[in-house]
């Protein structure tokens, strides 16, 4: 105890060598006053005056310190019975200081004397026995949980979608751009055609490879062959006649009376079928005034006269050579028509040629112009589709931003409401349960050395600071 009563009646507090009497049993007690322990009394015989009064500790002592020393001690008198309670307030207040474990019969007892009055336990040997969580940081987590679940990514279905359309254009945008460099390079090669259209004419007719399709469909480059061909011919024949005049002309002629258009011809060159053609001289009679001439009746007769050596062959070749003569003319005139074919023909291709090229030039200038404007119309499409894209994830970031900002505010005032709601109170539950005190009707507060924790149910503890703790006490109303 930390008070006892001196000889005038007066409740002191120990000192050195001190000797005072208890306050119950009036016995003698002796002031201890060490180093360590904070400064009592002790009886020196009957230590246990006051039945209630468990074996004093520091825990008692320091708790009773807390207090005014005027509420420390304090004996309460009922009917018969004499207490001395640990802390009474000026207001009524018994706080009751339980260090050890304490039996269900005993705390009924002293609640029905002291009545108005609250348990403070020392949990120190006990407290690992509870599992505590803090209902702030449960509502916080369930908060932090529910926020969690929102996605504020910048993509959904609608931008996935619109990026599939824009890959899609891709491949068509290709295929355009390979369609304008053909088309192009085609319509550059026929209107440089155009423009050295004497050098393509010329190679058109000499070689037949350009434009091929253009040479191997010109029915008229099919027809200048051909004319090319009988004009071979022709000139072929028409050495051939040429040739053969001049041998006729090369034959003498007969110098004889009668006979002056025959001409003497070598056996070796004429065929017997033409002897009636033919006439034979001796050639001892040439130089008499009436040469013996006999005419040929028969082949056998010619090739008979033919390995005679006393005659020559004579022949009128009169009429061939007219032949010849109008085979000639006949040839000329053919051959100079078929250059005159050759030529019209030629120019027909020529004319022909020039509008193929200028079709093909027309043609593929349209093609390329077509497909000049159809990549820039896809051109435009794709870029739309980016700007569209562009825009749609702006839109969903600016309204993901206002979602999480919204968010964090909605986060931080529930925070706050929970907080304040939710302060001090925990959730608890005894792995080991002292069952009497489920017999007290009165409240219990724990003392866990940091703090203190009131047992507000089965389940609820509520926390305060020791300085909490003893402002309330002090100031403690019915
Ligand atoms: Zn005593």
């Amino acid at each position: 105890m930390l008070l006892a009563i001196d000889e005038s009646g007066e409740r002191i507090s120990p000192y050195k060598g001190g000797v005072a009497k208890c306050s119950i049993c009036n016995s003698k007690v002796i002031a201890v006053c060490g180093i360590i322990n904070i400064h009592h009394w002790r009886h020196e015989i009957n230590p246990n005056c006051d039945p209630w009064q468990e074996h004093e500790t520091e825990w008692h002592r320091s708790w009773k310190n807390e207090f005014p020393k005027d509420w420390q001690e304090i004996v309460v008198k009922e009917n018969d019975e004499i207490h001395r309670a640990d802390v009474k307030t000026p207001n009524g207040l018994v706080l009751e200081l339980q260090n050890s474990s304490i039996l269900a019969p005993i705390i009924q007892e002293r609640e029905a004397f002291y009545k108005n009055m609250i348990w403070l336990i020392n949990a120190d040997s006990f407290k690992d026995n509870f599992e505590i969580y803090s209902k702030v940081n449960s509502k916080l987590d369930e908060i932090k949980n529910y926020y969690k679940q929102y996605d504020y990514s910048s993509s959904n279905w609608y931008v996935n979608s619109l990026e599939e359309e824009l890959a899609s254009l891709i491949p068509e945008r290709d295929r355009l751009i390979r369609m304008v460099d053909s088309k192009e390079s085609l319509f550059i090669n026929y209107s440089m055609d155009l423009d050295n259209f004497d050098f393509v004419f010329s190679k058109t007719m000499s070689i037949n490879n350009q434009h091929g399709n253009f040479t191997h469909e010109n029915q008229h480059i099919q027809e200048i062959k051909e004319y090319k061909a009988n004009l071979q011919l022709r000139k072929t024949d028409k050495e051939n006649i040429n040739k053969k005049i001049k041998l006729i002309q090369s034959f003498e002629f007969a110098k004889i009376n009668g006979y002056e258009k025959y001409r003497y011809v070598d056996f070796k060159l004429v065929n017997a079928s033409s002897f009636n053609k033919c006439k034979v001289v001796k050639i001892d009679s040439i130089n008499q005034l009436f040469p013996e001439i006999v005419s040929i009746n028969s082949e056998l007769s010619f090739n008979s006269y033919s390995n005679r050596r006393d005659v020559l062959l004579l022949m009128n070749l009169e009429d061939d050579l007219r032949n010849c003569f109008e085979k000639c003319i006949e040839y000329n005139g053919r051959i100079s028509n078929l250059h005159y074919l050759i030529n019209q023909k030629t120019e027909d291709v020529k004319t022909e040629l020039e509008k193929y090229l200028k079709e093909k030039t027309e043609k593929y200038k349209i093609e390329f112009e077509r497909a000049k404007n159809e990549l820039s119309n896809i051109q435009f499409r794709i870029e739309s589709k980016a700007t569209e894209i562009h825009t749609v994830h702006e839109e969903i970031e600016n309204s993901n931003k206002e979602l999480r900002e919204q968010h964090l505010k909605e986060k931080i005032d529930k925070e706050i409401a929970a907080k304040k709601k939710l302060k001090g109170q925990y959730v608890y539950h005894w792995k080991h349960k002292r069952k009497s005190w489920d017999f007290s009707k009165n409240k219990l507060f724990l003392d866990f050395d940091t703090h203190i924790f009131q047992i507000k149910s089965n389940t609820n503890l509520v926390k305060m600071s020791k300085e909490e703790f003893i402002e309330m006490v002090k100031n403690w109303n019915r």
